[in-house]
């Protein structure tokens, strides 16, 4: 034990040099085998090794199969430089963000491709908290395995010999279920905050635990967040929130301290018990969505997300004397305005959430033809679901939601008798036999 914890600390110390040999993990004993690979991107691999280039399967992929995972997608890193990639591959183009990458397609398959990132030095241009602005400087396999972010994530698989690359103990770690940081916590935390988020939802979607000397500073540089551009919050927001784990991140990022200006919505939220009830049924729905390989919008993710603030405007608006519906297009447009800048939410997107939240006090309408109308509107479905998380988490009557499920399904007959009488307006709306409670309501359904 005590000599494992010695080497380990001598063996990171060597890490950080990132000029010392890898271990070469043969498939004997990884058992990773190269029909596991995608097709696509073990062409790219082929190809540019016959181009005399290096150029292996990289990054989630790798750390995926150890772990009996499936890899959402399979990315490849090389020595061939972008233009190098690009002219190997007649269907490629390359991709300028803050580091060129190289798409290649390969039949449906679109396989990024990145060329060796070399060390950060006193050069890199960096902001006033440490934040890397640019980072386009070409290296070494070693040099690359180091500027990862997580040991094992810094793992190389090559199709042809199909063995392992590791220079940072990173199958050791995966086989010890950690999630340890290459480097210095601190400083790889500094260089990019987003890390501090990676950190948590990779640790809940693998079902690793974060290494203490990365789980530490987590809370106490959570500050850091603040200085991220928005859109790559989002980005990172989506990816969270849509990973089929979005509860154990959710609730692992709150224990971290991480919610704090980071969806300062969600500060708000979960103080509410109302809105924490609703929020956390809307993300168990979307992970059960995900888990069953159905889609999410994130509009309607959300939706959900900024109900809570929408319905205490609206309230506020309508106790000021604003009737109903001016009042809660209102509410949308201030939550929208102020989260919506903050979170970088894309104006489609922020389309999508309006559409949602619009439906939904048209569901009330239960007389004359305004049902068969709700019924017709291309967002009914989402709405549909939205009011059904609404009764479940308390928020509305229950048989309101009931109404909607055996509405939809009712024949024309049915449908007719199950209206309310016309009486727009009157609060004490003579209410329909009572009919027994649905067993299960399904939101769930095939959209
Ligand atoms: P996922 O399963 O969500 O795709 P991933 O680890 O593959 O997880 P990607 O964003 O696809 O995440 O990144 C691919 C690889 O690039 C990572 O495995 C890691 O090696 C490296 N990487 C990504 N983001 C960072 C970062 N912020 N800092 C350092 N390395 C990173
Ligand atoms: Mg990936």
């Amino acid at each position: 034990m005590i000599r494992k914890l010695i080497s380990r600390v001598f063996g990171g110390k060597k890490a950080a040099a990132s000029h010392h040999e890898p271990a070469v993990i043969p498939v004997s004993s990884h058992g990773i085998t190269r029909d596991r690979i995608s097709s696509g991107s073990r062409r790219v691999c082929e190809t540019l090794q016959e181009n005399g280039h290096m150029a292996y399967v990289v990054g989630g992929a790798v750390r995926d199969l150890l772990i009996g995972a499936e890899p959402k997608d399979f990315d490849v890193a090389t020595d061939a430089t972008p233009e190098e990639v690009r002219r190997a591959f007649r269907r490629s183009r390359i991709i300028g963000r803050r580091f060129q990458i190289v798409h290649v397609m390969m039949g449906h398959e679109t396989i990024e491709v990145t060329t060796f990132r070399g060390t950060l030095d006193a050069n890199t241009k960096k902001d006033e908290h440490g934040r890397v602005l640019h980072d386009n400087v070409f290296g070494s396999q070693a040099e690359d395995a180091a500027r990862r972010d997580f040991t094992a994530n810094a793992l190389y698989y090559d199709p042809t010999t199909e063995a392992v690359i590791d220079y940072h103990h990173g199958v050791g770690d995966l086989k010890q279920k950690t999630l340890r940081m290459i480097g210095e916590p601190r400083a790889r935390y500094r260089e990019d905050p987003v890390r501090l988020l990676r950190a948590v939802r990779l640790a809940a979607k693998l079902g690793l635990i974060i290494d203490p000397a990365a789980r530490t500073p987590i809370r106490e540089m959570a500050g850091l967040l603040e200085n991220v551009p928005a859109a790559r919050l989002f980005d990172e927001m989506l990816k969270l929130l849509t990973s089929g784990h979005s509860v154990k991140c959710i609730t692992q990022l709150r224990d971290e301290g991480l919610h704090h200006g980071l969806l300062p919505l969600l500060d708000v939220i979960l103080e509410q018990p109302m809105g924490e009830k609703f929020v956390m049924l809307a993300l168990a729905n979307t992970d059960d969505r995900v888990r069953r390989g159905k889609g999410t919008s994130p509009g309607f993710l959300f939706a959900t997300l900024l109900w809570h603030e929408v319905l205490a405007h609206w309230e506020k608006l309508k106790a000021a004397g604003e009737s109903k519906i001016p009042a809660l297009y209102q509410a949308m447009d201030t939550v929208l305005d102020v989260q919506g800048e903050k979170l970088a939410i894309t104006r489609r997107i922020a389309g999508d959430i309006k559409d949602i939240w619009a439906l939904q006090p048209r569901f009330e309408s239960r007389a004359g033809k305004r049902p068969y109308g709700l019924l017709e509107q291309p967002r009914f479905r989402a709405g549909y679901d939205f009011l059904l998380l609404r009764a479940e988490s308390g928020e509305i009557d229950m048989e309101l939601g009931e109404w909607w499920t055996r509405f939809q399904d009712a024949d024309g007959e049915e449908r007719a008798q199950m209206l309310l009488p016309e009486q727009a307006g009157d609060k004490k709306r003579r209410r329909r036999r009572k009919k027994p409670a649905a067993d299960s309501v399904d939101h769930n359904s095939p959209e």
